[in-house]
């Protein structure tokens, strides 16, 4: 790697690294109070897992999790997004996965009654919404639940799944830029896709994922 593109890792390294220290010390009983505040009830109507905004990122761990109780295999769980770049052996280079999705809503979703068929394993970002951590802040994703009374027991287990999904991220984000080969920019061709993740590289043949191989239009 150039000395450039090592500074600039080892400086994105060093931000991530002061985030998670920042991330750590947000109070649990304060994010709680807040979200009681606003409040919060799942109506249950599952806009936040169909429709085109629904794209759920999924870690490594995550995914080995659904597998374990659902029986999936890794790829039945979750796809490599279609945004990218291509090397110079025409291999497709992504970033983390994506739950696959049936149609326009979450493969695991069920229209009636409305429920999450993985509600025991399901992602934190599922856990948590429609609230999220920015730089220790609460937001809150467009949500019709929102501005109603809320336990404060489940107030206090919302706020402790998100102080929990705010440091897996920063450190699934760490682990994935330590182990970030960089490659050569190329042009489409019928190399492989490989997923770039806080475990490595995973390399998955296009036969194994033919709905982004259409996606990406390359190969006949
Ligand atoms: S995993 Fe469950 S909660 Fe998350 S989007 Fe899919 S159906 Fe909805």
């Amino acid at each position: 790697m150039d000395s450039e593109k090592d500074r600039d890792k080892q400086e994105h390294l060093a931000e991530l690294r002061s985030r998670l220290v920042k991330a750590k010390s947000v109070s649990s009983e304060e994010l709680a109070a807040r979200i009681k505040e606003i409040g919060f009830q799942c109506l249950r109507c599952g806009e936040c897992c169909a429709g085109d905004d629904n794209s759920v990122v999924v870690f490594p761990f995550e995914i080995r999790r659904i597998n374990n109780v659902t029986g999936d295999s890794w790829l039945d769980v979750a796809e490599p997004p279609s945004v990218g770049e291509w090397d110079r052996l025409g291999n497709f280079h992504t970033l983390e996965w994506r739950i696959k999705k049936c149609e326009k809503s979450c493969k695991f979703y069920v229209y009636a009654p409305s429920e999450c068929r993985i509600y025991e394993a399901k992602p934190l970002l599922c856990s948590t919404y429609p609230f999220y951590l920015e730089d220790g802040d609460l937001r809150c994703s467009e949500c019709r639940g929102l501005g109603r009374e809320i336990d404060p027991l489940e107030a206090e287990k919302i706020a402790a799944l998100l102080l929990e999904r705010s440091i897996v991220e920063i450190q699934e984000a760490i682990s994935l830029l330590e182990n970030y080969v960089d490659f050569q920019r190329g042009c489409p061709g019928e190399g492989a896709c490989i997923v770039h993740d806080s475990e490595g590289e995973h390399r998955i043949d296009w036969d194994e994922i033919p709905a982004l191989k259409r996606d990406l239009k390359f190969i006949g």
